[in-house]
């Protein structure tokens, strides 16, 4: 039921293997078969370091990368053009999954793949070129430091053909900034937790594919017609045509009326100047084209070129939401060509956008409240100063002076500025994300609970709270988090974005349907989100092997600690007693003990007998640390 590629970068050594079908079902693909593997390659590392050994070992040759498409990818279904990358992070020092879509995964599948495993480290710059069934390690030192969009214009080049689809890193993840990215298509980035940086780690440059294989499908007739049925869906929807124009742009403007845009560091809950930065002013003045993932109808890029001024030329596939409130609001920015041009030295350095100016955020308020010093930097460093920021992006991806402190992400600039703690809006060393948590409790939780650190990806309960929850008791928002938790990574496993159902609503069961359609296993919605839900034990099991608990799962001190200012939430905090409270419900209905440890028998029950035995022996103090 799939085939897997091995590289060994190390002897330079490429098998393939078939995935037993008990195991393609029971982890379903994606990020599912990425955890699995990943727990199976890195068990006896993962029992005998903790995860601040471990985000040393994570830039190592004994770390290993999994880039796994899901059952869908590559399929005519809305959206189905997903692959993730699975790793421990060298941010975090924790399980790590991070993904891109684009075409990338498409190709892998039509070249007979449907995962790669790559461990070891080569010893001098490489990329890998997988030709349907010719895979070849092939010498990269031409492109040495070399930005992402050059980097996969030249090896298109090389090899003679467009249509090859090309993942590489910039040089942020050839330096080992701790939140390089992999980027695909000129800007389809797996983002988070440092993939680029693993990658860099690697010596591997770039994976290249080109596959002419047909994708199979067990029952062609029913899965058109339930993709069909998604497709219409989705074409009738009020916010359809939205979403082709603006895509997740829009959301700036529903945040900010919200009162929980992140703004001057996450100090105030909405931007005076949010129309200069807004979806409305990106489509009027700088939005010349539209993109889309393999499959997808919803269409949400934007192709975005900077007429006039001095960042005039810059085009880019962006920005999206994230990018546009992290270098905009966050950062007192109300200048949409600066947002732009960023984005674009982002994607083409090869780092996190979310990560970096979020950073930049704290380091400028550092600088203002004289924690950080002139000498310190070099420079001033003041709110909205677009220059200065984008001379930091470089600086960073080229690990110079204060670049090489920030290139060590959140754990590393603590480690030199303590006094930062509050400062840096952080879960478990990952950055957070574009949605202020002060009056969000489910959101807070939604942070803290994530399994690889502060992002939205595997709850975004905040619009929902917000919009009706105001006479919520605890229970229920604690119950939509897990919700989310369950259905959210689902998507993850199949090989499929997300937006189709979160922001438009569509049917969770079609997706069953697809997947039954596509693999000839029956099963249904609620099975599958079974599955799901063992996954995000498997992934919090991991955690808690390299040393995460309960001290782990809480949003960042300033929620608490400092009110939200402006906006129709001035004044709020958040209450750390109802956290609290909810936190140990939330364990409780997670079947997790209150330390956070997931119970032996919450985790044979849903079929992890090895991870509980492990969970036994760490708990009877016979795990070697
Ligand atoms: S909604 Fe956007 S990110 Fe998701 S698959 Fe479509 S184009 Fe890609």
């Amino acid at each position: 039921m799939g085939k897997i590629l091995e590289i060994d970068l190390s002897t330079d050594l490429v098998k393939e293997r078939e995935v037993k079908k008990d195991f393609a079902v029971k982890y379903v693909g994606g990020r599912g078969w990425g955890a699995r593997m990943l727990y199976d390659i890195l068990f006896d590392k993962i029992r005998a370091f903790d995860r601040f050994r471990f985000m040393d070992v994570a830039l190592s040759p004994e770390n290993v990368l999994i880039v796994a498409t899901g059952p869908l990818t590559g399929l005519y279904f809305p959206a189905a053009g997903k692959t993730s990358l699975v790793s421990i992070s060298p941010a975090t020092g924790i399980y790590a999954d991070s993904n891109f879509g684009g075409m990338f995964g498409v190709e892998l599948k039509q070249a007979g793949y449907d995962a790669i495993v790559i461990r070891g480290a080569a010893r001098s710059l490489k990329y890998v070129y997988i030709n349907d069934d010719v895979v070849e390690i092939r010498d990269a030192s031409a492109y040495e430091g070399k930005g992402c969009m050059e980097t996969e214009r030249r090896i298109k080049e090389e090899i003679g053909d467009e249509s090859v689809r090309v993942a590489c890193i910039g040089p942020a993840g050839e330096n080992l900034v701790r939140f390089a990215c992999v980027t695909t298509e000129w800007g389809r980035n797996a983002g988070r937790t440092g993939m680029g940086a693993v990658l860099g780690a690697k010596k591997l440059k770039a994976i290249a594919v080109q596959g002419s294989k047909d994708i199979p499908v067990h029952d062609l007739e029913a899965f058109i017609s339930v993709s069909n049925k998604g497709y219409e869906y989705l074409r009738q929807h009020f916010l359809f045509d939205l979403w082709q124009r603006q895509g997740l742009m829009s959301v700036v403007d529903y945040i900010n009326t919200m009162g929980v845009l992140p703004t001057y560091n996450y100090r105030h809950g909405v931007f005076g100047r949010a129309d200069d930065i807004n979806g409305e002013t990106m489509e009027r003045r700088y939005k010349i084209g539209d993109s889309a993932c393999f499959a997808c109808s919803m269409c949400c890029g934007n192709i975005c070129l900077v007429k006039e001024g001095k960042y005039a030329g810059t085009v880019v596939e962006g920005p999206e939401y994230e990018t546009a409130c992290m270098f905009g609001p966050n950062l007192g920015v109300d200048d949409f060509s600066c947002i732009v041009r960023a984005n674009y030295l982002c994607d083409d350095l090869g780092i996190d956008t979310i990560t970096a100016g979020n950073l930049i955020a704290a380091l400028t308020e550092a600088y203002e409240a004289g924690i950080v010093k002139k000498e310190d930097l070099g420079f001033e460093l003041r709110w909205g100063d677009c220059d200065r920021i984008l001379e930091l992006l470089e600086m960073i991806a080229r690990r110079e002076s204060i670049g090489d402190v920030l290139a060590e992400g959140a754990y590393g600039v603590l480690q030199k500025w303590g006094e930062m703690r509050r400062l840096i809006s952080h879960v478990k060393f990952l950055e957070q994300t574009g949605y202020d948590a002060h009056v969000s409790l489910c959101m807070a939780l939604a942070y803290a609970t994530c399994d690889i650190g502060a992002h939205h990806n595997r709850a975004w309960p905040i619009a929902k709270e917000l919009e009706v929850g105001a006479e919520w008791g605890v229970e229920e928002k604690v119950h939509l988090v897990i919700y989310h938790q369950t259905v959210r990574p689902l998507f993850d496993m199949l090989g499929v974005c997300r937006l189709p159902w979160i922001e438009l609503g569509m049917d969770e069961k079609l997706y069953a349907e697809a997947y039954t359609a596509a693999t000839g296993v029956e099963t249904s919605l609620e099975e599958l989100l079974k599955r799901s839900k063992m996954v995000y034990n498997l992934t919090r099991s991991i955690s808690v092997l390299l040393g995460v608990r309960r001290r782990d799962d809480y949003p960042p001190e300033r929620v608490f600690e400092e009110s939200l200012r402006g906006g129709p939430h001035d004044g709020a905090k958040l209450d750390k007693r109802a956290y609290e409270e909810a936190l140990n419900l939330y364990y409780e209905l997670r079947g997790w003990d209150e330390n956070g440890i997931p119970m032996e028998e919450t985790l044979v029950q849903c079929g992890l007998e090895d991870v509980a035995a492990a969970i036994k022996e760490l708990r009877e103090g016979r795990q070697e640390k």
